[in-house]
C-alpha cells in the first residue's frame, strides 16, 4: 500500500491558471483536485476534506468571498486553510480578503518557484 498523498483542492475558473496550479502541486507530490466554479468547489471540499484549499476570488455565480464564508461556517472545514488567489490589482484589498476568512492569499501572476513552498507554510506537515 502506497502512502496516501495529501489532497489540495483548487477552485479556479480560469483554465490556464488551474492547469498551472495543478501541475505545480503534482510536481511537489500532492494530489490536486480541481473545481471550476464555487458551487463545485464547496461540494468537493465537503466530500474530499482536502488538507488545503486554494480559491480564486473572481468567479461567476459564487465568488471566492462567498465560498470562504460557506467553508469557514462548516464545522468540519473551519480549520482547513483556505488561500485566496487574486489578481495583482486587488492587492489593496488584502485586509478585505483576510477579514473575509481567508488564511492567506497569492497574487496572480504567481511565481512558480514560490507557489508550493508558500502553500506548505499553511500545512502542518510540510512534506507530502
Ligand atoms: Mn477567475
Amino acid at each position: 500500500m502506497s502512502p496516501s498523498k495529501e489532497k489540495i483542492l483548487v477552485i479556479e475558473d480560469n483554465e490556464a491558471s488551474a492547469e498551472l496550479f495543478t501541475y505545480l502541486l503534482k510536481a511537489f507530490g500532492y494530489e490536486a483536485l480541481l473545481a471550476k466554479n464555487g458551487q463545485d468547489g464547496v461540494r468537493a471540499a465537503l466530500s474530499e476534506r482536502p488538507a488545503l484549499i486554494l480559491c480564486d476570488i473572481h468567479m461567476p455565480d459564487m465568488d471566492g468571498f462567498s465560498v470562504v464564508s460557506v467553508l469557514k461556517a462548516d464545522k468540519n472545514l473551519a480549520h482547513t486553510p483556505v488561500l485566496a488567489v487574486t489578481a495583482l490589482a486587488m492587492m489593496g484589498d488584502q485586509e478585505k480578503i483576510l477579514s473575509a476568512g481567508f488564511d492567506g492569499y497569492i497574487s496572480k501572476p504567481i511565481e512558480p518557484e514560490k507557489f508550493v513552498p508558500y502553500l506548505q507554510t499553511f500545512l502542518p506537515n510540510r512534506t507530502p
